[in-house]
């Protein structure tokens, strides 16, 4: 982690800087988001697994990319 941060690299998701200074639990702060999900055999620490984005940044793409529930399709047998 301590080398992708060392990068500076801006949010690969809005393309803004992102602050390391900020601390952990500010929605701006650093974080790592993993191009192939670690439970898919992703690798924690690999820099071309790892991308720089906010912390708020990545909770959002989570809520986007969380499965959307079908509006009620069960029907009243
Ligand atoms: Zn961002």
């Amino acid at each position: 982690m301590a080398a992708v941060k060392a990068l500076r690299e801006p949010c690969c998701r809005c393309g803004h800087n992102i602050d390391p200074n900020l601390d952990a639990r500010h929605p701006m702060s650093f974080t790592l988001d993993h191009v192939i999900p670690l439970s898919k055999g992703g690798s924690l620490l690999d820099p071309a697994n790892a991308r720089s984005m906010h912390r708020r940044c990545n909770s959002s793409k989570g809520n986007r990319t969380a499965p959307q529930r079908p509006l009620k399709t069960s029907r009243d047998w």
